[in-house]
């Protein structure tokens, strides 16, 4: 066959995906939903030359709504369906064999388990991530609230990562042919997007969010998109699971150091007493505790893992100050947490189209129909460490 270039980069890709958004957007018989994640909203302004970590939130909304999105949606509301799902598939682990729960959000973790630590695979939460989340629950829940033909859904989502990219293909996370997500886009692309079809950031009206099925979120959803905010979500909910009231002091400051591994632990009280949990981000801590947890010497419940160091905040599609990451992740992280604190709903099992979405069609965490449809596999991929760059260029130029 014909040999096609494959950009090691992945830039030409990243062309076609920004085509075919608008094929999408433009194609009268399709209906688009457009999501995007947590740390996009705090990072996406300085595309267009905004200091870092302002709230763009409404103008993002509203420069959707001029591409001619159909429908917005905001990962958001999917981090806090992962915090329910997430939670009570701890609650379940708690106290029986397989110990600690590793978290399952962000892709470019998954795909170095599967490949370097594929013995530690069955730790992972089979909960998917936010991103798909969304996507399945677009693809069928939506649907049927809002009386449209599933077939005509096509799902974008703007994301903050380009590892994003490739789980959306896993073949785990499609059904009967039908993918969760049908593209993703970087903050890097989308940006291009709007230049391309003149759309200035900084002139945009901002707008919100309008639907009643899945756009609302907790400042527990907010906080996601930064190191420690998975892991603080889920206490919050875990805790409300456990003693039906609330976690006092929702803030954990333990929780929110910048250090590449943090620990602490939760007094959550009831049956389960405390959990010890650790955060990681970045490659280097994570292979530590994951060496740690291979040698029996890592005695956590719960492990937060980002691959990106800072977390999304500064994920790989984002504007980056490589060495110097800091600055800019706090100025981002910075704002999630004041958004948080402006929110006024702060857990997930709070947020009302959460709790409409389990009692209209979910049933409860966990439930057959959430495993169904919010829970995934991992598959050892050791083998492909094994390949040979000689090998990898064959298989790409004979799969064309
Ligand atoms: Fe993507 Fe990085 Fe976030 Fe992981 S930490 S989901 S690789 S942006």
């Amino acid at each position: 066959g014909q040999c096609v270039l494959v950009c090691p980069t992945g830039a030409l890709g990243e062309r076609d995906e920004t085509e075919r958004v608008l094929d999408y957007l433009f194609d009268p018989e399709i209906v688009t939903v457009v999501q995007f994640a947590p740390a996009v909203r705090v990072g996406f302004g300085e595309e267009f030359g905004l200091p870092p970590g302002t709230n763009v939130e409404g103008q993002i909304i509203g420069a959707l709504r001029r591409l001619g999105a159909d429908i917005v949606l905001d990962t958001n509301f999917a981090a806090d369906l992962v915090v329910m799902e997430e939670s009570a598939e701890l609650l379940r682990r708690l106290g029986g064999q397989r110990r600690p729960t590793f978290t399952s959000c962000c892709p470019a973790w998954i795909n170095f388990a599967e490949r370097h630590y594929p013995d530690l695979l069955p730790l992972l939460s089979s909960t998917k991530s936010p991103q798909q989340c969304l996507g399945v629950i677009a693809k069928t829940y939506l649907p049927e609230r809002m009386g449209i033909d599933p077939a005509r859904i096509r799902v974008i989502s703007i994301m903050p990562c380009t590892a994003k990219k490739d789980e959306r293909t896993r073949p785990q996370l499609s059904a009967d042919g039908v993918a969760e997500i049908d593209v993703v886009l970087t903050t890097r692309e989308f940006a291009r997007l709007l230049r391309r079809q003149g759309i200035d950031l900084r002139q945009q009206a901002p707008s919100s969010f309008d639907n009643p099925y899945m756009s609302a979120y907790s400042g527990a959803g907010a906080i996601f998109g930064t190191t420690g905010g998975v892991m603080e979500a889920a206490v919050r909910t875990m805790f409300h699971l456990v003693n039906g009231g609330e976690l006092p002091q929702i803030e954990l400051d333990q929780l929110r150091g910048f250090d590449g591994a943090r620990i602490a632990t939760i007094p959550v009280g009831g049956a389960v007493g405390t959990v010890k949990v650790a955060m990681c981000h970045g490659l280097r801590p994570t292979r530590a505790i994951c060496e740690a947890v291979r040698a029996g010497t890592a005695d956590f419940d719960f492990i937060e893992i980002m691959a990106c160091p800072g977390g999304c905040v500064d994920g790989g599609g984002t504007l980056r100050s490589k060495k110097a990451y800091l600055p800019y992740a706090l100025k981002r992280r910075e704002t999630l947490f004041a958004i948080d604190r402006a929110t006024p709903v702060r857990q997930s099992h709070n947020n009302p189209q959460i709790q409409a979405l389990y009692r209209d069609f979910l049933g409860t965490p966990y439930s057959e129909k959430a495993h169904g449809l919010l829970h995934t596999y991992y598959t050892d991929r050791a083998v492909e460490m094994s390949l040979t760059v000689k090998q990898v260029w064959q298989d790409i130029t004979m799969s064309t």
